[in-house]
């Protein structure tokens, strides 16, 4: 059994490796694709056959089994084969007529061949010949692998011719190129030469392996250049070898005592140095003979990086950029496509809108569900697509038939999509090559480089368009903004003069009206004092409701020609030392009748401790005098009137040289913060005017609403500051308001 070891030593490593392939095919290919469940069916035939032909080797099988199993194995190797070839290069049709002619083959081969039919030895005699029933079992058995082999061949040749993918073409002539080889060991097993038949279909299977689990084989012409290259080199090293033995031959023989080792050292430092000069030269021969597609990476980047980066408008930018790709890669046909997402009733979904690319017409656009297999390959995956994937791979054979009709009219090789940092924003679209040949791994490397570069710059486009029509809709808004400010203004002018008119009217209209008031108060006065109208009590009631309307009329028209001067800027202060103690209470003793008759508290404090201000005594009087009536109008009977004084130190309150604050506080029905500054403006009356009771100082008495802008316009013609506090308006609970005056102690006047 020794000596046959070494004859089991083949199979049993080729079954070993056959084991290794099985598991990084199972590791690598995906388990639900066809092609990767024929090529494991076919490995695991091959790794049993390894095996069962390493058993037989050894001597361990029995004599009969061992020199028929081989030709099953063949049988089944060759049907898988061709089911194999077929799923693989998909350019042809393997249908039921095969499958059952397949099962039908391998039945009779076995009936025939183990005789199940207990045939005679010698089916047909004829008179010089005779055709045994073995002869026809081979004959079977020669015929459907043929057949089978044949097919396959059929399909791989046509997969390399036509109008076929590059890649596809490329990977057929791979798969023919492992055919072949394995047709030749097939035969080999013919002759039963099984053990070198199986040597030889090792690198077979290794190539159609590589094949299925690399999609993308590197260009086969660059596999010869390599070849070529190697082939050169060597003859080249032969050639300096054999010149150094001949050189040193001659010197071996002169030697006297000659030492191997160090000629041999010597030899080795020769070739050593003739490897570098050797390498180049071999480069240079397989240069002339095979010249190098040179993609010269680094220039192309440049000039693509300069070209697209200095547009700015996308749809020009498109078209440069295909165009430069199409100049670096030498392309049949391309177009950049710009995508947007839209939702169209509810489905979402991308539109591919095509540039004019290298041909005359712009490019079908495109519509591609947000949510079909396409779409989502470009969103997950985020890099290259090739047209063969589309039509090979199992996952792209769900996708729309109308996505695929568009494609397929786009007629590209490879789609290699643009990518901003969360966007999918352009596809490029490329045809084959002039050349014809496939897409290659450095191809793709720049293409992707190019698509990044393409989005930066597409990037930019869409933001100095975005950043001009943002100036246009400032520059817009901003001359409407002009207009209406110009609107604005003519508007104001018109206002003011409208209110100089008002103020002019009411100033004029108050002048005349004082004088027949006053004639009109003497001659009252007069009547008040005569015995006749004193003697009866009904007269002198009339006089007298005559007197207080004069009176009443006459203080209405002081306020507006007091509101008319503020107004006019024509009030002109007197001013002299005033003590706001003396006059606060010339004011409410003035009032303490009217206080008595509505049963209201009217407190004074803190005023004795304030010092004299120097202001315009009249007109402080005016504005203390509002606001106490107001605090006596505004508060129902039985309430609190309380008048504080406070002294405000310098620098507070803009106060440059100190100043005092008199607060004026009441228990009334409050004010609405709201209104906090608009009972200050002329004419101003909160509630229904038709509502406020006649008198004066009666709860919530009429007035024109002009006490407070007077009392305002005083004050801050003093230099001082008015205000009032209130949490708010209310009948039932009376908040109560706070009116705030704060006074220099010397008013300057403005210069
Ligand atoms: P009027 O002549 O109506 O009193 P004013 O200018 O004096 O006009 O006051 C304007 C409005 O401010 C008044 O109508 C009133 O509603 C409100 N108001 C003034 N003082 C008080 C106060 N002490 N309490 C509540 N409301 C007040």
């Amino acid at each position: 059994m020794s000596a046959h070891l070494p004859l089991a030593i083949v199979p049993s490593l080729c079954s070993l490796l056959y084991l290794l392939i099985f598991f990084l095919v199972l590791r690598k290919c995906a388990l639900k694709a066809s092609t990767t469940r024929l090529l494991l069916a076919y490995l695991g035939l091959l790794i049993a056959a390894g095996i069962l032909l390493a058993l037989g080797n050894l001597r361990l099988l029995a004599s009969a089994f061992n020199s028929r199993y081989p030709l099953y194995g063949i049988a089944l190797l060759s049907l898988t084969f061709a089911f194999l070839t077929q799923a693989l290069l998909r350019s042809g049709k393997l249908g039921l007529p095969w499958i059952i002619g397949g099962i039908v083959w391998i039945a009779g081969y076995t009936i025939l061949d183990a005789n199940l039919l207990n045939l005679p030895e010698n089916v047909i005699k004829g008179q010089s010949w005779v055709i045994t029933l073995q002869s026809i079992s081979t004959t079977l058995l020669i015929t459907g692998w043929a057949a089978f082999m044949g097919k396959a061949v059929l399909l791989s040749l046509k997969a390399t011719r036509g109008k076929v993918p590059p890649l596809i073409k490329n990977r057929a002539n791979y798969w023919n190129l492992a055919l072949g080889i394995l047709i030749a060991g097939d035969i080999l097993s013919f002759f039963s030469l099984d053990t070198p038949a199986c040597a030889l279909r090792l690198p077979a299977v290794l190539l159609a392996a590589t094949v299925v689990i690399r999609p993308y084989m590197p260009d086969i012409r660059q596999m010869e250049r390599q070849a070529i290259k190697y082939l050169v080199m060597t003859i080249l090293t032969g050639i300096v070898l054999l010149i150094g033995l001949f050189i040193a031959a001659p010197l071996i023989e002169s030697a006297e005592e000659y030492n191997p080792t160090l000629v041999g050292a010597g030899l080795s430092l020769f070739l050593a140095a003739m490897l570098t000069p050797l390498w180049l030269a071999s480069e240079r021969v397989v240069e002339r003979l095979v010249p190098r597609r040179d993609l010269q990476t680094n220039r192309v980047l440049r000039e693509y990086s300069q070209s697209v980066s200095s547009i700015l408008d996308p749809e020009l930018l498109t078209t440069v950029a295909i165009g430069l790709i199409s100049e670096a890669i030498q392309i049949e046909s391309g177009h950049l496509f710009l995508v947007e997402f839209e939702v169209d009733e509810g489905v979402s979904r991308y539109r591919l809108h095509g540039s004019r690319g290298i041909g005359d017409e712009p490019p079908e656009s495109g519509l591609l569900s947000a949510k079909g297999v396409l779409a989502e390959y470009f969103l997950k995956e985020r890099r290259y697509l090739f047209q063969s994937d589309i039509q090979l791979e199992e996952r792209f054979q769900n996708i729309a038939q109308e996505e695929l009709s568009w494609l397929e009219r786009l007629g590209a090789d490879v789609y290699v999509p643009i990518y901003t940092k969360e966007d999918w924003m352009g596809l490029i679209v490329l045809g084959p090559k002039l050349s014809g040949l496939p897409y290659f791994e450095d191809d793709l490397i720049l293409l992707s480089i190019l698509a990044d570069q393409t989005a930066v710059a597409l990037q930019n486009a869409h933001m100095v368009e975005s950043l001009m029509r943002l100036n246009n809709d400032f520059r817009r808004a901003y001359s409407a903004m002009e207009q209406a400010n110009r609107h604005l203004q003519t508007v104001n002018t018109q206002l003011e003069n409208l209110d100089r008119t008002k103020s002019d009217f009411i100033s004029i209209a108050s002048h005349e009206l004082r004088t027949p008031l006053t004639v009109m108060r003497g001659y009252n006065e007069m009547l008040l004092e005569d015995p006749v109208v004193t003697g009866n009590p009904f007269h002198a009631k009339l006089v007298k409701g005559i007197y207080s309307g004069i009176m009443r009329l006459h203080e209405i028209i002081s306020s507006m020609l007091d509101m008319a001067n503020i107004d006019t800027r024509a009030l002109e202060l007197k001013t002299e030392p005033v003590s706001l103690i003396a006059l606060i209470k010339l004011i409410t003793d003035g009032l303490r009748e009217s206080c008595k008759e509505r049963n209201l508290t009217l407190e004074i404090e803190n005023l004795s401790d304030l010092p004299k201000i120097n202001a315009d005594i009249e007109a402080l009087r005016k504005v203390f005098y509002q606001l106490i009536v107001n605090a006596i109008k505004y508060t129902p009977d039985g309430g609190k009137i309380t008048i504080t004084g406070l002294n405000v130190s310098a620098g507070q309150m803009d106060m440059a040289e100190g100043g005092v604050e008199i607060i004026v506080s009441d228990t009334g029905i409050g004010i609405n913060p709201e209104y906090a500054d608009l009972i200050f403006t002329k004419f101003y009356q909160t509630g229904e005017v038709a509502l406020h009771s006649t008198g004066r100082t009666k709860f919530k008495g009429s007035g024109p609403g002009l006490g407070l802008a007077i009392a305002r316009g005083i004050v801050e013609a003093h230099r001082g500051k008015i205000w009032v506090e209130s949490s708010g308006h209310d009948e039932a609970t009376c908040p109560g308001s706070q009116f705030h005056v704060v006074l220099p102690l010397h008013y300057q006047e403005q210069s």
